[in-house]
C-alpha cells in the first residue's frame, strides 16, 4: 500500500542529506556567523551509518519512492559516498539515482559515483564571475574548477548535468541573462532559483528575490522559449525550451508560486530525522526506530503513520499570509 497525505499526495521522492557540514559558506545558505568555528557540527555517531540510510531507503522504496536525491550539507565530503549510491542503487524500485553538489570535489569523484550506480548530478553554481562567486560560497572558491566538474561529471556520464543558479537581488541578479546564455546549446540544463527564506539564519527579506517572472522576461530578451510539459506530476522546475532548438533551462519559483500541492517529497536528515516538508520545524526519529531494533514493518508503519498525517503547505500558506510577498502572476509558464 503506498501511503497519500492529507492533500492526496504520495510519497514518490526521498531527499537524504548524508552529511550536515559543508566546506562553502554560502551567504545565502550556511553564512560563516552562524556556521563559525564554533558552530558544534554532529558528531560521527549520530550520523546514520550507510547501512541505515540504506535500510530506511528500501523501506521507503516500499511505500512509493522511486526516486532518491543525495544532498547535504555537501554530499561528496562524506567518506566513500560512492559506496552508499552503489546500495541505494540496488534497491528494487529505486529507478533514479541523483546527488546535488558545490561540484568542489566532484572532478576527482565522478568515475566512481557514475560506476557506483549514480545516474545524474545537479552541480550549484550561482556566477561565472570569480568576484561575485566567490563573494558568494565565502571561501574563495573559483568559479573554473566547478565548470571543470561540470565537465568531468558529463565526461563520467552523469548527464545531461543541471546547473542550480540561486538569484539574489542586488548580487547575482545581473548575470541571469549571461549564464543562460553560457549554457545555452552546451547540454547543461539551468534552474534559477528564486531566493528563499531558510529560517533565521540568512536574514531574508523579500526584496532580495528577484521573481522569476523577471529571470524568465530576462531570457526572453535575448532568445525565445516556450514551456515543456512538466516530465511527470511535482516536478519542482518549470522548464522551457529555446525556440532555435539550442536546448532548455528551468526556473525554481519556491517564493512567489509555491508549488505545495503538487509536493511528493519526503526528507531524512542526517541524523535520520524524517522531515516532511523543507520548512518543517520539526522531523521524526527514524534513528531512534532502526537502532531501537524495530522491524521493517514497523518502520513502514511509522513513515505511513508520518505521511498520511502530513498536511504541510508551508510555502502556500506563507505566500498567502505575509503582506510583503508579492504574487507574481507567471500565466505563461507552463504546469
Ligand atoms: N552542498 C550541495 C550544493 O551546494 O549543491 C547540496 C546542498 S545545497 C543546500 C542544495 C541546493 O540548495 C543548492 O543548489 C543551493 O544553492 C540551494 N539553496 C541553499 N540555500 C538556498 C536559499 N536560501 N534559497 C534558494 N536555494 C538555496
Amino acid at each position: 500500500m503506498h501511503p497519500i497525505d492529507t492533500l492526496g499526495r504520495p510519497l514518490r521522492d526521498l531527499r537524504i542529506s548524508v552529511t550536515d557540514r559543508c566546506n562553502f559558506r554560502c551567504t545565502y545558505c550556511m553564512p560563516k556567523e552562524v556556521f563559525g568555528r564554533d558552530y558544534e557540527f554532529l558528531v560521527r555517531d549520530l550520523l546514520l551509518t550507510f547501512e541505515e540510510i540504506a535500510r530506511i531507503t528500501s523501506v521507503f522504496a516500499g511505500l512509493g519512492v522511486h526516486k532518491v536525491r543525495l544532498t547535504g550539507g555537501e554530499p561528496l565530503l562524506r567518506r566513500e559516498v560512492e559506496s552508499l549510491v552503489e546500495m541505494l542503487a540496488s534497491i528494487p524500485g529505486v529507478d533514479d539515482m541523483t546527488m546535488t553538489t558545490n561540484g568542489s570535489l566532484l572532478a576527482r569523484k565522478a568515475e566512481a559515483l557514475a560506476a557506483a550506480g549514480l545516474d545524474r548530478v545537479t552541480v550549484s553554481l550561482d556566477s561565472l564571475d570569480d568576484a561575485t562567486f566567490m563573494a558568494m560560497n565565502d571561501v574563495g572558491f573559483p568559479v573554473s574548477k566547478v565548470l571543470e566538474a561540470i565537465d568531468a561529471a558529463d565526461a563520467a556520464g552523469l548527464g545531461p548535468v543541471k546547473v542550480n543558479v540561486v538569484v539574489k537581488r542586488g548580487v547575482n541578479d545581473h548575470e541571469v541573462r549571461g549564464i543562460a546564455e553560457h549554457f545555452r546549446g552546451t547540454n547543461r540544463i539551468v534552474r534559477f532559483i528564486e531566493y528563499m527564506d531558510v529560517g533565521r539564519t540568512n536574514g531574508w527579506k523579500m526584496d532580495d528575490v528577484m521573481p522569476a517572472a523577471e529571470m524568465l522576461a530576462v531570457i526572453a530578451a535575448e532568445a525565445p522559449f516556450e514551456p515543456i510539459t512538466p516530465a511527470y506530476p511535482g516536478e519542482v522546475a518549470s522548464r522551457f525550451r529555446y525556440t532555435d532548438g539550442s536546448g532548455e533551462f528551468g526556473v525554481i519559483a519556491s517564493v512567489t508560486r509555491p508549488f505545495c500541492g503538487s509536493c511528493t517529497r519526503a526528507r531524512l536528515s542526517a541524523e535520520g530525522s524524517l522531515f516532511t516538508c523543507l520548512f518543517a520545524t520539526g522531523g521524526h526519529d527514524l534513528r531512534a526506530l532502526v537502532r531501537g531494533g524495530a522491524s521493517d514493518e514497523q518502520l513502514r508503519d511509522a513513515i505511513t503513520g508520518v505521511w498520511t498525517r502530513r498536511g504541510d503547505r508551508y510555502s502556500e500558506i506563507r505566500s498567502e499570509a505575509t503582506a510583503g510577498w508579492q504574487k507574481v502572476e507567471m500565466s505563461y509558464i507552463g504546469g
